[in-house]
């Protein structure tokens, strides 16, 4: 018998990320490329998970979350910005901030719904859109400073436009929506039926004494919003896959219908040490300094190279222009850089779904200053 399935995301490959990575590791390359921290967690996080653990805390856990973690989460957004979130009815712990993506979009999207975007966009957004039958209108943002042309997005608002999603601090741009954003955003979502999703993953890493900006602060953003947020990217840890979703009760309830039968409940041990972790809101505050450092290391160690080094607000990505180097495709110049210079990037193309090309890469900097110094000797010489 001879099966066939057709595709439900015939435009889609293995990601970018992974293939990076998997071309660092072939050639023994410095990986750059994906988004993930090279240095280890915190020993005293990872003591707390086996405490954890060893308590005995190792069933499922509630639906939508432990207690305690929710509860920590809550006085985070209380201490961060001085407003109420109810931990019982407005807070779910995800697999991830791309899990609460997902069941947000999941939740949300109805077929011909269409769903707004801006590009270059972190590549998850479309294909799950698509995937419930969502159309995709992409916003192209261009470099070197991305900028929204807010009167543009508004023409593009109409009565099937379901859903907005924005990504603040932008991965890949590094470009950080400040409140004057969000509250021309709100106006223009005024009178419309358009929900947003906030992915706020990097919520915490803004630079240059930037305060975070959560839509969640903007009440008029607020009572249409899904935010979605991670832990990995808080505590470096982005292989535990913990994040959580933020919304209004009615909204959560909906969510959660969907969330019970994604992944029904999240790793019980890692929810119990993040609570008593984060308990220490410090942490949280001193996280933009820590990652700063690094872009400053490695934003100074280029400057004398020939590659441009674009504006980053935020994120842990900075953005190389080559174009005084070369006018290879962005993916060919990427390839190249990692098989022969043995430094492994992402070209920005891979964020849009048109054929773009502005000799641009992505580099991670949420590495070992060791690392980074390492990266820069070779780039500083090509
Ligand atoms: N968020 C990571 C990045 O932008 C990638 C995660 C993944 O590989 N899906 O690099």
């Amino acid at each position: 018998m001879n099966f066939s399935l057709i595709t439900k995301l015939p435009h889609v490959g293995t990601t970018i990320f992974t293939k990076m990575t998997m071309l660092a590791n072939e050639y023994g390359a410095l990986n750059l490329s994906q988004g993930f921290p090279d240095f280890d967690t915190d020993p005293r996080l990872t003591g707390l998970v086996a405490d954890a653990m060893k308590e005995g805390h190792n069933q499922y856990a509630p639906m939508i979350g432990v207690q305690a973690l929710r509860d920590t989460i809550a006085k985070k957004y209380e201490s961060i910005y001085n407003i109420l979130v109810d931990a019982q009815d407005e807070i779910t712990v995800t697999a991830g901030g791309t899990q609460a993506i997902f069941t947000a979009i999941a939740t949300i999207v109805r077929p011909e719904d269409e769903v707004i975007i801006f590009e270059p966009a972190y590549d998850c957004y479309a294909p799950t859109v698509e995937l419930f039958g969502g159309k995709v209108v992409p916003v192209r943002l261009l470099a070197p400073d991305f900028r929204i042309d807010w009167t543009y997005v508004k023409g593009l608002i109409n009565d099937r436009t379901r859903l907005v999603i924005i990504n603040n601090p932008s991965n890949p741009t590094g470009k950080v929506l400040g409140r004057e954003d969000l509250e021309t955003l709100a106006v223009l979502l005024d009178g419309t039926n358009a929900l947003l999703l906030s992915d706020e993953v990097y919520e915490h890493l803004v630079f240059d004494g930037a305060q975070p900006q959560s839509v969640l602060n903007i009440p008029r953003l607020r009572e249409r919003s899904f935010v979605a947020a991670s832990f990995g990217k808080l505590l470096h840890t982005t292989g535990w896959k913990v994040g959580y979703c933020i919304a209004p009760a009615a909204f959560t309830h909906e969510f959660r219908k969907v969330h019970q039968f994604n992944v029904f409940s999240v790793n019980t041990p890692m929810q119990y040490a993040i609570a008593e972790y984060l308990h220490d809101i410090a942490y949280v505050r001193g996280l933009a300094d820590f990652f700063e450092k690094k872009r400053d290391l490695l934003k100074a160690g280029l400057q004398q190279s020939r590659f441009h080094v674009l504006p980053c607000e935020g994120t842990y990505f900075l953005n190389l222009d080559y174009s005084a180097i070369s006018s290879e495709k962005e993916v060919d110049f990427a390839c190249m850089l990692t098989r022969q210079h043995k430094v492994a990037t992402i070209p920005l193309s891979a964020f849009y779904k048109e054929p773009t090309d502005q000799q641009v890469l992505r580099v991670c900097f949420a590495k070992q200053d060791d690392t980074l110094q390492k990266a820069i000797s070779i780039l500083a010489h090509i």
